[in-house]
Formats: C-alpha cells, structure tokens, sequence
C-alpha cells in the first residue's frame, strides 16, 4: 500500500534486558525504535502481519547474550524490493521475531540442523495465512515430524499427549487418531479438557491441575501406554513415563514446566532409569531444524489434512503489536488454546 510506505518511518523491534530465572514482566523488556539502513542489492523491506509467541524464546534466554532480540516465526510482506525473486507483494515467512518491519536479504542457505531463516509463504490453498507460524510451520512440522519419526505409532497403540490443547500438543492427539491409536491428553484447564475430547477426538483427556497423573492413566490406558508426546517435562513426565509398556517410545519435544526456573535447581522428578531399562523404554529428545530440508514435504502433508478435514487447527489471536509480550507470558501461563498468534 503506497500510502503505508510514505508514512514508514522505522522498525520497533523488543529484546529481552536480563536472562532471568522466573516469568517475565514488561519491565523486563526494552521496546527499541529505529531507522532502518537502505536497501542493498538482494535486499527486501518487510512489513510483518503475524507474529508467533513461542515457549523456546525462554529455553534460550540464558544461552545468548543479554540484551537479545526476541526470535520466532513471523509472516511479513514485502513493501520494497531489491531482490528479483521477491518481488513488492510476495510473502516471507522469517524468522526475524518481535518486531513490526524488517530490512533482510532473504537469500540465505539452509544449513542442515539449522533453522531456517527465510522461505516464501507455501500455497496453503485459501487456508488462512497465519497458519504460516503455527499448524502450516514450524509448530505443525514439530508435530508432525516429530510424533511420527520418534514415537513410531502403530495402529492400536496408546499415545499419551501433555501440552495437549497447545499449539503442538493438539495437532500431536489428531494426528495420533488419524493413526489409528488411542488418544490421552493432559492439559491445564477443564475447558480445555472438553475442547479436545469433544472438538479434537481424544479418547479421554485431564486436567493435571486436579487429577492424580498415575490414577488417571490407569484408568484411561489399563493396557498400558505405547506412545508419550512430552511437551512439558517434569514429574508429570515421569508419572506417565513409569505407565508405558515395553519398548514403548517417548518423544521429548520440550519441558515447558521448567522454562522459567533456574537450570542449576530445576524442580525435582523421580528418577527414571530403573523404569527406562526394566521396560526397555526408548527415549528420544529432538529439536526440528534435524528435519529443515522435509519442512515443504510436511507443510504439503499438514495442509491436504487440514483442508480434508481430518486437522483441525486452532489459533488463540491477539490483535496488536503493543500486545505481543501480554500474549507471550498468556502462552507461557496457558491462556492460549491451539496456536497463541499476534496480528500486527
Ligand atoms: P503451547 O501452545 O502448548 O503453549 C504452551 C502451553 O504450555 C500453555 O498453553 C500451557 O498449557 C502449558 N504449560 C505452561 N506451563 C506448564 C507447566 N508448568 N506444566 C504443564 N504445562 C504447562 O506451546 P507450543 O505448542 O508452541 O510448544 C509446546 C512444547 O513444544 C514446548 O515445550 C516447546 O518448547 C516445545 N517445542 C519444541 C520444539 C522442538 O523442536 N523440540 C519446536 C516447537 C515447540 P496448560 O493450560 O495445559 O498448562
């Protein structure tokens, strides 16, 4: 829009002041305005549209130098252009995070095990672009890639899901069903309980606030469990882990539980060896950048489930770039149901 591109001022982009072992507050972030350089050649100006709050940004707060920038997917398009292949118009899922517009030359390599920092938004045939940042991106892939490579599921098995009404977490449960598996989610909230046993298909689904984890799966899985998703970590994990069968597979997608501890007093869980040999576990952790080169394959894949109705994708959206840290620590605290997106 020419009128938006007269009236462009700059970019404001937030970054994180202090690594900190405990939630963050807005103080704890500075909110920086600047003029962005003109463009190279190779270079393109991007307005951003979406942004994604994701749970890692508190994984690597003591991993990087303080000040940083605060990273994640964004969807953006392109304002001015000095790149032929990204003509004004085209649209750039990035990884350039929390900010409203960017200056980047999106010709860059995707090294193996990295993550990608530039791709033109896939045809998500009329889905919505959002998408882009959460069931059709990296949280689908996550998901996706990372239930069926590790957990192996077999038709008939039973899966257990945590994080189960999050971004991953419930995309992990409707998959698992389209396998054919038994579904058991745990999930923070008794709406949320209800949202995925109703909307989603679980089996059966509990809230951990409230239920005895051990009781709970006894009675949901008596046959014990084959597959566990772990997106949160912690006792719960083990609770669940001391229920599966022999040989059953445990993908360690994340531990939420203790993203905002101190890493040197994490909170204590049982000890998990003598279950992990007795029962011959495998228990596998990964981070999705392994798969970089299969994210067009399983972007592809995702988007034909969604659009047969076999994924049903949720977006929990906030509207406004002032409001992008309230929606980072409402994810962090599980305000979010399905995928936690700002609308710039
Ligand atoms: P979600 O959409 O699931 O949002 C985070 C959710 O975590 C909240 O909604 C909240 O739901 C839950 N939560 C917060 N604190 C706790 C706690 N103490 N115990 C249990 N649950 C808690 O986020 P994502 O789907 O984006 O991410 C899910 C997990 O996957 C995270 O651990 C993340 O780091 C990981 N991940 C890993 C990747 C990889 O490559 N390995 C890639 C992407 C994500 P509730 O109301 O249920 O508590």
């Amino acid at each position: 829009d020419a009128n938006e591109i007269e009236d462009f001022a700059g970019s404001t982009e937030i970054t994180l002041k202090n690594a900190l072992k405990r939630t963050p507050k807005r103080d704890d972030y500075e909110i920086i305005k600047f003029e962005l350089p003109a463009l190279k050649n190779g270079d393109i100006l991007l307005k951003m549209e979406w942004i994604s709050v994701d749970p890692s940004l508190r994984v690597y707060h003591n991993k990087y130098n303080i000040p940083y920038d605060q990273f994640g997917y964004t969807l953006g398009i392109v304002i001015e252009s000095k790149n032929d292949e990204y003509p004004v118009g085209t649209r750039v899922v990035t990884y350039e995070g929390w900010c409203d517009y960017c200056v980047v030359n999106p010709n860059k390599p995707v090294i193996p095990g990295q993550r990608i920092l530039y791709y033109k938004l896939p045809d998500l045939k009329g889905l919505p672009m959002s998408m882009s940042v959460g069931a059709l991106g990296m949280p689908g892939v996550t998901a996706y890639l990372g239930f069926l490579e590790i957990c192996k599921p077999q038709e008939g098995d039973t899966v257990v899901v945590t994080g189960a009404a999050g971004a991953v977490g419930s995309l992990v449960g409707q998959i698992a069903k389209i396998k054919g598996c038994k579904v058991i989610g745990f999930a923070g909230s008794d709406d949320k309980v209800q949202w995925i046993e109703e909307e989603l298909g679980f089996d059966k689904a509990f809230n951990y606030k409230t239920v005895n984890i051990s009781a709970a799966i006894k009675e949901a899985a008596p046959n014990g469990v084959d597959c566990y998703f772990d997106n949160v970590g912690g006792e719960i994990s083990s609770l669940i882990i001391n229920e599966m069968n022999d040989f059953g597979r445990i993908a360690v997608c994340g531990s939420i539980s203790t993203y905002n501890n101190d890493v040197c007093q994490l909170p204590k869980a049982s000890i998990l060896q003598p279950t992990v040999v007795m029962k011959q576990l495998k228990m596998e952790g990964f981070v999705v950048w392994r798969w970089n080169y299969r994210f067009p394959e399983a972007i592809q894949q995702l988007t034909e489930l969604v659009l047969n109705g076999k994924l049903n994708p949720k977006e929990h959206i906030t509207v406004g770039f002032e409001n992008v840290f309230d929606a980072f620590v409402g994810m962090l605290n599980g305000e979010n149901v399905g995928k936690a997106v700002i609308k710039i």
